[in-house]
């Protein structure tokens, strides 16, 4: 049945064991991302089987999905939690990132039935200006979260190149440690210093990474080979994790340009065409509301992306070398964001291999 996406539990878990060796040279604990594929079950046990254990994930359903196989993994909410949350939050994390004070109450409130302290990481702004408290309000807010008797000051984190592509550097992150020793010095223990995400690999891979820094959260890197930040495959990891199988629904000859009077799409987005005359084209069974389509890369030489609809995604074909026909199914590889896409669609079978 098609579409499917196809995954490869074997080479997520040779990656996961190669950015747990490459974190453990460097004494840093790696906390694997999950959200990229839905936190599903037989990911979680990969990670787990490949020595994971501690996972981070962005939506609370996959914090609990998590800890319903492995209760004993450690967890943490790596987005703000949202207040309507935190009551149900409280009782599956171990560890949630913080980036507002009026949270720590509230988690405070709601921790207290476990008997066991919330660790709580403080989001620290370096720049790429999504979720972070200023560094100037840091060591306020770090006393204000030690005066609650449920929560723990477990360390600072900082995210790069989410949202505003800013990229982590030896200088920012020795920013990061700079905050941390000075929390240290104000009598909070022990704390962890999370110096980023996949982007933050390729430091790694310079032993560009300041002593000091002592965990990553690694999604990207393990689930697909790839950091979307720096556009690059990473060399030391499996690229083909997953592939997209689709088929074919109508493949016929027509004109390269759109024939008559231009509105927009479908999308509300105008659209030209380059006229290149008659060619051969495609159409393969998945679309906009699946997958970000510009994250695929179709297998086949030859293929090449024209556009897509909800549903279509229009192809053109006249420089395969294969014969193609209706029925036939078409592969791609899939980037960071087709993938979490695809993982939350409910028309795309996901078969792990
Ligand atoms: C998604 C996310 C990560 C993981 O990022 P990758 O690029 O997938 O490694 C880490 N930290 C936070 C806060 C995130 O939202």
């Amino acid at each position: 049945m098609t579409p499917c996406l196809k995954v490869y539990r074997e080479k997520i878990y040779e990656n996961a064991r190669r950015v747990l060796e490459a974190c453990s040279r460097c004494s840093i604990n790696l906390t694997a991302v999950t959200k990229g594929a839905s936190a599903a079950p037989e990911i979680v046990k990969t990670l787990w089987e490949s020595g994971c254990r501690s996972f981070g994930d962005s939506r609370l359903a996959n914090i609990k999905e998590i800890k319903n196989i492995f209760p004993e993994a450690e967890t943490t909410l790596i987005r703000p939690p949202m207040a309507s949350e935190i009551p149900e939050l409280a009782l599956y994390a171990d560890n949630v990132l913080v980036s507002m004070r009026e949270c720590l109450p509230l988690l405070n409130g709601a921790r207290a039935k476990t008997g066991k302290a919330l660790g709580i990481i403080l989001m620290v702004e370096m720049g790429d200006l999504r979720d972070g408290i200023m560094p100037d309000e840091i060591e306020v807010f770090a006393d204000f979260a030690r005066s609650h008797d449920n929560l723990r000051l477990r360390g600072v984190a900082a995210n790069f190149g989410c949202f505003g592509a800013i990229l982590p550097t030896k200088d920012k992150l020795e920013q990061l440690v700079d905050i941390k020793l000075k929390l240290e010095r104000m009598g909070h223990e022990e704390l962890i210093c999370s110096g980023g995400a996949s982007s933050s690999l390729l430091l790694l891979e310079r032993g560009e990474i300041p002593r000091g820094v002592n965990g990553l959260r690694v999604g990207e890197a393990i689930l697909t080979g790839t950091d979307v930040t720096r556009q690059r495959d990473i060399g030391w990891l499996n690229r083909d994790t997953m592939i997209l199988e689709t088929e074919i629904i109508e493949i016929r000859r027509k004109p390269s340009a759109p024939l008559g009077e231009s509105g927009v799409d479908a999308f509300g987005n105008p659209q030209f065409f380059e006229d290149r005359g008659e060619r051969l084209r495609g159409i393969a069974a998945i679309g906009r509301q699946d997958v970000n389509v510009s994250g695929l890369s179709p297998l086949l030489d030859g293929i090449e992306i024209l556009g897509a609809s909800s549903d279509h995604i229009v192809l053109d074909l006249e420089a395969v070398k294969n014969e193609l026909r209706y029925g036939n199914t078409l592969g791609f590889t899939v980037s960071y964001s087709a993938m979490l896409a695809l993982f939350t669609s409910k028309y795309v079978k996901i078969e792990f291999i």
